[in-house]
């Protein structure tokens, strides 16, 4: 095969093309990459890289792959470089327990509002910190750009934000790092729910009572951080 990539055809189609190709998957951004000077050039080009979908490298054996020192790491931060939103939650998830909550929160934030994943983790990681009213801030975001703080979506985010954790290779130790400076938001607008020690666990577990499953959220992922 020729060691090019259609020279007659404009640059900017050949840049749509790969654009959309690896808006499906950053895979198949592979041929291009293997294609010659101008296909690699094409594959890193910022608006390809900000679109590109990088999902699969949260799925099973590629999760560890976005590591220090791991195939895909190069790839992955020149993403978050140019802003894929995806690759800025992932990198903002995996740095969170190696580097501290407020240097993964800055790696975040670009994703605040318009990422609901982004924003409600942003919100969570300010509760560990113990910043309440910035964490009361970014929840109220979240509630009027994604979900309602007490739906059900909300609650499924945050299991899927500690799952991710998980296969980032956070461990669950059952016991709260964040223990001392954890400080859930108690003003006008969202309380610290009273009921939240109140339950009778035996029938009522965490997570079935509307009024405190956001709080639980909070210190079920405070738990793995
Ligand atoms: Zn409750």
């Amino acid at each position: 095969m020729e060691a090019h990539v259609l020279p007659n055809l404009l640059q900017e189609i050949v840049c749509k093309i790969t654009e959309l190709v690896g808006e499906e998957s950053f895979y198949n951004l592979g041929p291009f990459l293997r294609a010659g000077k101008r296909g690699y050039a094409l594959a890193h080009e910022p608006s390809v890289m900000k679109k590109c979908d990088v999902s699969e490298i949260e799925d099973g054996f590629v999760t560890c792959q976005i590591r220090q020192g791991c195939q895909f790491r190069e790839f992955h931060l020149k993403c978050v470089s140019a802003g894929n939103r995806k690759a800025i939650y992932f990198e903002g998830l995996l740095t969170a327990p190696s580097i501290g909550l407020e240097k993964s929160i800055k790696i975040l934030e670009p994703n605040v509002l318009m990422h609901g994943f982004s924003t409600l983790a942003v919100a969570i990681f300010n509760v560990c910190l113990g910043n309440d009213k910035e964490a009361s801030k970014v929840f109220q975001l979240f509630a009027a750009y994604h979900h309602d703080l007490r739906s059900d979506d909300t609650c499924e985010m945050g299991e899927s934000i500690e799952n991710q954790l998980k296969a980032f290779g956070a461990e669950d130790l059952n016991c709260n790092k964040y223990g001392e400076s954890f400080k859930f938001p108690d003003d006008g607008v969202i309380k610290t729910p009273r009921c939240v020690y109140g339950h009778d666990y035996a029938d009522n577990l965490e997570g079935d009572c509307k009024n405190c499953r956001l709080f639980w959220i909070c210190v079920n992922i405070a738990n793995i951080l």
